[in-house]
C-alpha cells in the first residue's frame, strides 16, 4: 500500500512537471514572438516561403514547431537567424514522411549548399542536443502559440488536402522531388490550381 501511494505520488510529479514544460512551450514572450516575425520578413526566407507555396515544407504548423524549438533550446532571438533552416529541417524530419526537405539546403547556403550540408545537420544536432532531445511538438502546443497572433500571415499557411500524403507517391511527378533552391522558379501546381474554383 506504502509502495502504491510512493509511486502515485511520483506519477502526480511527473505529470507537474510534464505540465509546467507544456506551459512553458507556448508561453512565448512578446519579444520572441516578434522576434520570429521580423526573422520570416527576412528576404531569404520570405522568398522560400512564398516559393513553397504549397506550404509542403513550411506550413503553419511546421513553422509553429519552429519557434517551439527555439523556446525549448532556450536559443536568444540574435540565434533565430542560424537556427530558423536547421529548426525547419528538423520539423520535416520528425513530421513529414518524403524527402520535400531537401529543398531546405539550398536556401540556407546557396551554391555552395552541396558542400555545406553537412553545417545544416550539426547545427541540427545541436539544436537536439540544447532542447534534450524533444522534437515532439503537439498539434495543440501549436495552435496554441498561434492562437496568441491569430490574425498573423504565417498562420494561414494551411496545408491543403490534395497536398496531404495519403496521395500515394506514385502519382507525383518527378520535378516534385528535384531540389530547386532560388534559382529555379517552380512550376504552378496543378492541384491547386485545380481546386481554387
Ligand atoms: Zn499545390
Amino acid at each position: 500500500m506504502k509502495k502504491r501511494k510512493r509511486e502515485d505520488s511520483l506519477t502526480a510529479t511527473q505529470e507537474e512537471s510534464m505540465k509546467k514544460r507544456k506551459m512553458d512551450d507556448y508561453i512565448l514572450h512578446p519579444e520572441e514572438r516578434a522576434a520570429f516575425f521580423t526573422l520570416l520578413e527576412d528576404d531569404n526566407i520570405q522568398l522560400f516561403l512564398i516559393r513553397d507555396s504549397c506550404f509542403k515544407i513550411s506550413d503553419k504548423y511546421l513553422l509553429a514547431m519552429v519557434l517551439t524549438y527555439f523556446r525549448r533550446a532556450g536559443l536568444t532571438t540574435e540565434e533565430y537567424r542560424t537556427y530558423f533552416f536547421p529548426s525547419l529541417f528538423l520539423a520535416n524530419q520528425f513530421e513529414e514522411d518524403k524527402p520535400f526537405r531537401e529543398e531546405i539546403y539550398p536556401w540556407a547556403f546557396g551554391w555552395t549548399w552541396t558542400i555545406q550540408r553537412k553545417e545544416l545537420h550539426q547545427l541540427r544536432n545541436l539544436l537536439l542536443i540544447r532542447m534534450g532531445f524533444r522534437a515532439w511538438v503537439d498539434r495543440a502546443t501549436c495552435d496554441l502559440i498561434m492562437a496568441q497572433d491569430p490574425a498573423h500571415w504565417a498562420w494561414k499557411r494551411e496545408r491543403k488536402v490534395h497536398h496531404s500524403w495519403a496521395i500515394r507517391q506514385f502519382r507525383r511527378k518527378d520535378t516534385e522531388f528535384t531540389i530547386k533552391g532560388p534559382w529555379i522558379r517552380p512550376e504552378p501546381c496543378s492541384l491547386c490550381n485545380r481546386n481554387a474554383h
